[in-house]
């Protein structure tokens, strides 16, 4: 299916709810090492990788995908052993019913389970899991605590040849995208210095783009993001391609990015549709920050996000991996001082 399925698999498995990401993160930063220069940090857990380029005065490009997904707090736990938790990010609860979920205790050891309720509740407050433990004392003694992750626990799988299906997809396509991008570019000379990273704390406001934001300072940035699908009002829909994203909650696109996008995907000869949504994405952040930041998405959309399956077409990741190397190659200091231009 033209992209590396064992490693997309390994990064969606991952469990990396917001505010927690440490092992997502560094299982990036593996590959990230081996086609960057430097590896930096920001004080919240997020990461990017630069590329240097050999301009002097290369303008600074960061492209940026959240490494945290939608799951839960441990808030309590019920007398018969059953775990209360507290939503991270935005999931409506009746889609939890008959799912299965999987718990990092204090002492870092995985504990599987499933969601206990079975019939529709009125809000998270209502939900229970259940580990196997029959006594509130059972769960203590295994060092279970308020505080602790709760993730869904889904295998990543392919299926019609053209799909996959996987928790997080949101965002493992910008992460998973990230890794691919910088070996891609990794003996290609780029007029711009290339900072490839993930941020966190996406889910909860964005908050990991603004600090990785302040420690890079770039003068342009690209980020990386699945979108919803909404197949019955003809915005986002599977296998067409790249999202021109003109409009969303938290941010109105540049002009002049949004037709910079829609060239180069037609330049890379992949397909690209309008998209508005309701949702907002790092770039929302990052756009304001400083005195304000070129700021453009190159998202995809997903079946079913904020699900423990959500679905992906295989060709919409293709194009936007496509078209995103090679806005990157096209990207140089002059370009970049006109986009800016673009808004006066
Ligand atoms: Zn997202």
């Amino acid at each position: 299916m033209g992209l590396n399925f064992n490693l997309l698999k390994k990064v969606c498995e991952c469990n990396s709810i917001s505010g927690d990401e440490q092992s997502l993160v560094s299982l990036i930063k593996e590959y990230y090492k081996e086609y960057s220069d430097e590896i930096i940090y920001d004080n919240l857990g997020s990461m990017v990788a630069l590329k240097k380029s050999r301009n002097k005065n290369a303008k600074k490009v960061l492209v940026l995908a959240h490494a945290d997904e939608v799951g839960f707090m441990v808030s309590g736990v019920d007398n018969n052993g059953d775990i209360r938790v507290n939503p991270i990010g935005g999931i409506n609860p009746n889609i939890l019913l008959g799912d299965r979920v999987v718990l990092k205790s204090s002492d870092n050891k995985l504990y599987r389970g499933i969601v206990s309720n079975s019939s529709v509740v009125d809000g998270i407050k209502d939900i229970r899991f259940n580990f196997g433990f029959d006594s509130k004392e059972e769960v203590l003694k295994n060092n279970i605590e308020i505080g602790n992750s709760v993730c869904f626990d889904r295998e990543t799988i392919k299926i019609n040849k053209k799909r996959i299906v996987s928790k997080a997809l949101d965002n493992r396509y910008g992460c998973f995208l990230s890794i691919e991008l910088l070996k891609e570019l990794k003996d290609v000379e780029l007029d711009v210095d290339l900072y490839v990273g993930v941020s966190v704390q996406e889910e909860v406001g964005c908050r990991g783009a603004l600090t990785i934001t302040n420690k890079v300072c770039p003068d342009m940035a690209i980020v990386l993001d699945c979108s919803p699908c909404d197949e019955k009002n003809k915005n986002g829909i599977l296998g067409k391609g790249v999202l021109l994203r003109v409009k969303d909650a938290n941010m109105l696109a540049f002009r002049s990015l949004i037709n910079y996008q829609k060239e180069m995907c037609k330049k890379a000869k992949v397909p690209c549709q309008y998209f508005v949504s309701y949702g907002g994405t790092d770039a929302g952040m990052i756009h304001k920050s400083f005195n304000g930041i070129l700021t453009l998405t190159h998202c995809i959309c997903a079946k079913n996000i904020h699900t423990s399956s959500s679905m992906i077409d295989v060709n919409d990741y293709n194009s936007a991996k496509k078209s995103l190397i090679y806005m990157l190659k096209d990207l140089h200091e002059e370009r970049i001082e006109n986009f800016k231009m673009g808004n006066r």
